[in-house]
């Protein structure tokens, strides 16, 4: 692996992986701001949450939407240096490599190994490719 080219759109790749970390984790708070209408004053069937809750929510649901997006956007632009594909991009799903328990799947879901080992492969042509520092 320490021969493995350094990707020439690392920085890119960098900022596309924090965003998309950023998402999920924004994506994780709605549970908890969700979860809060059970403690608010409630009439009957409609639950009265204080003013400060609404803004805080959409705030949430728009970082959640506006990270994902803007990864997403960001990895459109990124090239594969060998296939010319975008190499974070696959419209199938991955399937779990061998040997990964769930809690893992869970860890890399949240804490995406690419950033710790700080290398990554492409989806489509299965080039290695180091990120720079
Ligand atoms: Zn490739």
């Amino acid at each position: 692996m320490e021969d493995s080219p350094v990707f020439t759109q690392s920085r890119m790749y960098e900022i596309s992986a924090r965003l998309l970390q950023f998402g999920r984790f924004a994506f994780l708070s709605v549970l908890p701001a969700t979860a809060l209408l059970f403690w608010f004053p409630r009439d009957g069937r409609y639950v009265h949450p204080p003013a400060w809750w609404g803004p805080l929510f959409l705030t949430i649901i728009g970082a959640w939407m506006a990270a994902i997006f803007a990864s997403v956007l960001i990895a459109a632009f990124m090239k594969c240096d060998r296939c010319r594909r975008r190499p974070t991009i696959v419209l199938n799903l991955k399937h779990l490599p061998r040997g990964t328990s769930e809690w893992q799947a869970i860890r890399d879901f949240f804490f995406p190994s690419e950033m710790r080992l700080k290398a990554f492969e492409c989806a489509h042509c299965g080039a290695r490719f180091q990120l720079s520092r």
